[in-house]
């Protein structure tokens, strides 16, 4: 049996651990793909802490796969032997259900998803069905791949929810803010960063990719906001970006979990102010997102780590010392 090197969890609020591990055989519209890098998501964090339900465990997390075609499985054709693939968060839906059957396949009821309900990148291999997984721009070298995956994805379905917004605020300037940071700048939004206060180096980081301002996520911007996305999963940040809303404005709450938002009053929500959430990605998110992509160079800080040292990486997430996006290479 061929085996392969992974960092699995076993149980949430573990460690991850070292394995060896059996590469797996791609299935049915599956290929087989050697792991060139895979980013760690905020989402991952979420998984380790058991902040979402019924993970399958053991698990090999990390949903922003940058792999190159090894083996292919029944019915492919869309891929060659040693293309390159970029995977992304959904890694299957039913196409029967009623969400599906309306275009909203990100919220289908019999979703798997890449990392959390099926294996995923910290290995050097990993299964992908072909249907769910996109072709990459060739600029960007795989590490600055990894994070378009799902950062840029989900980044970029949380950017489009804030319509045609002028004055856009970003709470959380990580790796999603980053990158939609820029592309909003070239649609000719003005961008204002929000980081943990004190920040400066993540603030001075978010004014060098041509956000208009940046400043403490207690503070108010120079200019109320038409919107706020909000990446980091911090409660409090919710009625705190209201009070920078302009009339009409809407607070995109771009994670999957999290922490409780605390009461406010009435009058920040008044005046036709909106808060929504976004949910996972649709394949069509993931093929405009690559579109923009490859017609503007996104720039992506990326930090690497050896897949053995995941950890280690997960923790300098953890701590806020990741400037862009933290990437495991095998
Ligand atoms: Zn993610
Ligand atoms: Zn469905």
């Amino acid at each position: 049996m061929r085996t392969m090197q992974a960092m699995v969890l076993e149980r949430p609020g573990e460690s991850l651990r070292l394995k060896e591990m059996p590469i797996p055989s791609p299935g049915e519209n599956q290929v087989l793909l050697k792991v060139a890098a895979c980013g760690i998501c905020r989402t991952d964090l979420h998984i380790f802490d058991g902040e979402l339900p019924h993970p399958k465990l053991p698990l090999i997390p990390g949903h922003e796969i940058v792999g190159r075609v090894v083996e292919r499985g029944a019915g492919v054709t869309r891929y060659r032997i040693g293309d390159r693939v970029g995977v992304p968060w959904l890694g299957y839906t039913c196409g029967t259900c009623r969400y599906c059957r309306s275009g909203r396949e990100n919220l289908c009821e019999n979703a798997r998803f890449t990392g959390y309900t099926i294996d995923g990148g910290y290995a050097e291999y990993a299964v992908a069905d072909v249907r769910y997984a996109f072709p990459i721009p060739a600029r960007y070298p795989d590490a600055n791949a990894a994070p378009l995956l799902c950062a840029g994805l989900i980044g970029y379905r949380a950017y489009r929810m804030t319509d045609d917004a002028e004055r856009i605020g970003l709470y959380g300037f990580g790796a999603a803010a980053h990158l939609i940071a820029q592309v909003a700048v070239h649609q000719g939004r003005k961008v204002y960063a929000f980081t943990r206060p004190g920040d400066r180096e993540k603030q001075a980081f978010a004014l060098r990719l041509g956000a208009s301002w940046a400043g403490d996520s207690t503070a108010l911007p120079p200019e109320p906001l038409d919107a706020a996305i909000i990446f980091a999963p911090v409660g409090t940040l919710v009625p705190a970006a209201l009070r920078a809303l302009d009339k009409g404005g809407t607070v995109v709450c771009a994670g999957i979990h999290m922490s409780e938002i605390p009461a406010f009053p009435y009058d920040i929500l008044w005046e036709e102010r909106r808060i929504v959430s976004v949910a996972n990605l649709t394949r069509r998110d993931g093929e405009e997102f690559m579109a923009i992509a490859q017609e503007l160079p996104i720039e992506t800080h990326v930090t690497e780590f050896p897949l053995k040292e995941a950890n280690a990486a997960v923790a300098a997430l953890r701590a806020g010392r990741i400037k862009g996006a933290a990437v495991l290479i095998p």
